[in-house]
């Protein structure tokens, strides 16, 4: 067994080495891009969503009682909202052909207005043989979005995003650079799903298993910081779970993330939806989080972490830290030791870690960890008992691995070709 390595000094220059064996400490900057600074010099973060226009109101940005007195507005009788829920959230079509249990005079004005078109899709890559597909989409205001979806043996699994942008500004971020430019609404979350679930029944998702396959799993790992957009990510998961008039899906296939709002993280917890809960962790040490993860100014990790186990205690279910290895960084394996021991002081048996490997990018800050490292990072822990499994980054081929979603120049200029035409 490996020796332990003596804890770098606090003021350890940088990149240098801390143990004879040659261990460096790489902090982390940006590469190719500027962090915004606020006025105190530290990274800039923004919680509240810039004023834009706000995309059309949807059927799925209403309540079920909402949607029927918008009916009776109409003149219409209640239960066409229904009719209307069952065909967008059960059959994913907004085509008023599909909708022939509707009266036909008025039925595509009627659609129209309840089902208004909400992305576009500029473009869609694929790879896995067919089994991943990465769909770039435009917002009715120009935004650009991601959603990943993955096939997996048992199970579909769509990584969505929940804000153009994003306002934490971790410096190893493409799709944080920009900032925040606006809040996902409910209905712009929930139309990935729909659209994905029609791109399956269309047999676009690589081999075909069963007639009625769709989206089983969510993550909330594209682009956003979704506890930042949070009354709207609620109301999308409340109509992911609903099983009367949305998608029917269970809770426990459902997967919040967050870099650790911490007062969010405690809503959550309240909230009667057993989801599962991921805090991307990304260092176990104060001195290096706050760098890597700028949030960490505001929640530190062990407030992080508190909130987690307290996310553990109001719902039973077990709590996924989620920890990018990056080489020299954050991979030591006294990093490895601290983040046990951090887990392990709050008890056994509710947490588990993920170590997310990077793409190798020779000559960046950002590579990825030696295999040898990962597997010594990931043995401490499950020595220490805490259960460790490296997960899959399905998607890298076409940068649509979480954290790394960001539409390229050459998207953007793709989108503003098309809004023209
Ligand atoms: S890593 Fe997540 S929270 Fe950080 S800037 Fe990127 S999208 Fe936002």
């Amino acid at each position: 067994m490996p020796d332990t390595p003596a804890r770098p000094r606090p003021d350890a220059p940088e990149n240098t080495p801390v143990r004879s064996t040659g261990t460096r400490q790489v902090r982390p900057q940006t590469e190719g891009w500027q962090q915004q600074k606020d006025a105190t010099g530290r990274p800039l973060l923004q919680f509240a969503s810039p004023k834009r226009g706000k995309p059309p109101v949807h059927l799925a940005d209403l309540t079920a009682e909402a949607r029927v007195e918008k009916m009776k507005e109409l003149g219409l009788p209640g239960f066409r909202a229904k009719q209307i829920a069952k065909h967008y959230f059960q059959h994913w079509t907004s085509d008023p052909a599909d909708m022939t249990d509707l009266p036909a005079a008025g039925r595509e004005e009627l659609v129209a207005g309840m089902l208004p078109n909400l992305l576009t899709e500029v473009r869609r890559l694929e790879t896995d043989k067919g089994d991943t597909i990465k769909f770039l989409w435009r917002l009715h205001d120009g935004a650009l979005v991601e959603s990943v979806l993955m096939r997996y043996p048992g199970r579909i699994t769509l990584c969505v995003s929940s804000q153009a942008g994003c306002g934490m500004n971790c410096p190893f971020c493409a799709t944080g650079q920009a900032g925040l430019t606006r809040n996902m609404s409910t209905a712009e979350i929930i139309e990935q799903i729909v659209r994905a679930n029609r791109a399956i029944a269309n047999g676009e998702l690589g081999r075909h298993e069963h007639a009625d396959e769709r989206v089983t799993n969510i993550v909330f790992m594209g682009m956003g910081e979704p506890l930042a957009n949070y009354a709207r990510v609620m109301q999308a998961v409340r109509i992911m779970v609903d099983k009367k008039d949305g998608l029917g899906m269970s809770a426990r296939g459902i997967t919040v993330s967050t870099v650790g709002l911490v007062p969010a993280i405690r809503k959550l917890a309240a909230e009667d939806i057993p989801v599962t809960f991921a805090l991307s962790l990304h260092a176990p040490d104060d001195e290096l989080r706050d760098e890597l993860i700028p949030v960490n100014s505001r929640w530190k990790v062990d407030e992080a972490l508190d909130a987690a186990r307290e996310y553990f205690d109001r719902t039973g279910r077990r709590v996924s830290i989620e920890y990018a290895l990056i080489r020299d960084m954050n991979d030591h394996p006294w990093r490895a030791d601290l983040l046990a021991e951090k887990l392990n002081a709050r008890g056994r048996g509710w947490v588990h870690v993920n170590p997310i490997p990077l793409n190798p990018t020779p000559g960046s800050v950002w590579d990825a960890s030696e295999r040898s490292v990962q597997r010594e990072f990931v043995r401490r822990l499950n020595d220490a008992g805490v259960p460790t499994t490296i997960r899959d980054t399905r998607g890298k081929e076409i940068d649509g691995a979480c954290g790394q979603l960001v539409a390229t120049e050459e998207d953007k200029a793709e989108a503003a070709a098309a809004a023209g035409s």
